[in-house]
C-alpha cells in the first residue's frame, strides 16, 4: 500500500477535502519520516500555507501549497503510509507519523506503521532533492499513450527480469510488488523470465494484463467504497497468498525473491521460461 488503484481512489477524495484548507500547525510524531528542506521548523514552513489541490505523480501524493517563501509538500508513502482527513478528535490516532492540523479544526493524518514513507517539505520545484520523483514512464491507464507499440518498444530495450521492468517506475507509471504479481499471473509469465525471452504473443499478454488488472482493481476499489486509509486487497489473486490454491488450477502459491523484490505466483500457472529460453537459444 499504497499502489496506484489505491492513490486513483484515494487522492481525488483527499484533494476534494483540502482543496482550500489552510494550515495551522504541523506536528511530527515519528521523525524518521521527515525529510526537511528548507530552513526553519517543519512547522514554521507549513503554518499558514494554504493547500491548493492534492495529486499524485507515480506512487507520490503531492500538496500544492500557497504560501511565502513557495515550498512543495510531497509524501511517499511507500509501503505502509496512509492518509486521511478527520474531524479534530475523531478518528483513529494509531499510528501517526505526521499530522497537519487545519484552520478548521480538521486533522490530515499521515500513518505508517512502518515509517518507510517519507514527508518531504522542500523549496518549490526542487524535486531533484526526491529520489525516483523525476522519470515518469508511460500512464499503464492511458489507452491513448500505452499502446502496445509502445511496451513493446520499451520491453526491447530491457536486459532485466520482467518482475523488475514492471516496478521501473520511469518506465511504468506504474505498479508496485503486489500488482505486478498480478499481473503476472494474469498474464502467465513466472516473475523471473528475462524480458528478452518474451515473445511478441506474451508481450501482448503482458501488455493486455497491466491495463486490465489496474482497471478491474480501479474499479473493484471504487465500488467498496473505502475510507482513503484503508487497504482493500481481498481481490488479490497471488498477492500473499503463500500456500494457498491458486484460483485457477489449485496449485499452491510460491514465493521467491527477485532482484530483491518478493514474488508470489502459481507454478503451474506461470512456468519457468528461462529453461525454454536457454533451448531456444
Ligand atoms: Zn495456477
Amino acid at each position: 500500500m499504497p499502489e496506484r488503484p489505491d492513490l486513483d481512489y484515494a487522492i481525488p477524495r483527499l484533494d476534494e477535502a483540502l482543496r482550500g484548507a489552510t494550515i495551522a500547525s504541523a506536528e511530527l510524531h515519528k521523525p524518521p519520516v521527515l525529510r526537511l528542506a528548507v530552513p526553519g521548523s517543519l512547522h514554521d514552513a507549513l503554518a499558514g500555507a494554504t493547500i491548493t489541490a492534492v495529486s499524485r505523480r507515480l506512487h507520490f501524493v503531492c500538496f500544492a501549497l500557497q504560501i511565502e517563501p513557495a515550498i512543495d509538500l510531497i509524501i511517499a508513502p511507500m509501503l505502509a503510509g496512509t492518509l486521511a482527513v478527520h474531524p479534530k478528535g475523531q478518528g483513529t490516532r494509531r499510528d501517526r507519523a505526521f499530522t497537519v492540523h487545519l484552520q478548521d479544526g480538521r486533522e490530515l493524518r499521515y500513518r505508517d506503521n512502518v515509517q518507510m514513507g517519507k514527508v518531504y517539505v522542500i523549496p518549490k520545484g526542487k524535486v531533484e532533492l526526491i529520489p525516483g520523483f523525476q522519470k515518469v514512464g508511460i500512464d499503464v491507464l492511458d489507452d491513448k499513450a500505452f499502446t502496445l507499440e509502445a511496451f513493446t518498444e520499451l520491453a526491447r530495450k530491457r536486459r532485466d527480469q520482467v518482475k523488475v521492468f514492471l516496478l521501473d517506475k520511469g518506465a511504468l507509471d506504474s505498479l508496485g510488488n503486489a500488482y505486478a504479481d498480478e499481473v503476472l499471473f494474469a498474464a502467465g509469465i513466472h516473475p523471473k523470465t528475462f524480458v528478452r525471452k518474451l515473445d511478441d504473443e506474451e508481450l501482448e499478454r503482458l501488455h493486455r494484463a497491466i491495463f486490465e488488472v489496474l482497471r478491474t482493481a480501479t474499479a473493484e476499489i471504487a465500488s467498496r467504497g473505502p475510507a482513503t486509509d484503508e487497504k482493500i486487497r481481498d481481490f488479490l489473486k497471488v498477492r500473499n497468498r503463500h500456500k494457498q490454491p491458486c484460483s485457477v488450477c489449485g496449485t499452491p502459491i510460491r514465493k521467491a525473491g527477485v532482484r530483491g523484490f518478493d514474488a508470489f505466483f502459481c507454478p503451474h500457472c506461470q512456468p519457468e521460461t528461462r529453461k525454454s529460453g536457454i533451448v531456444r537459444w
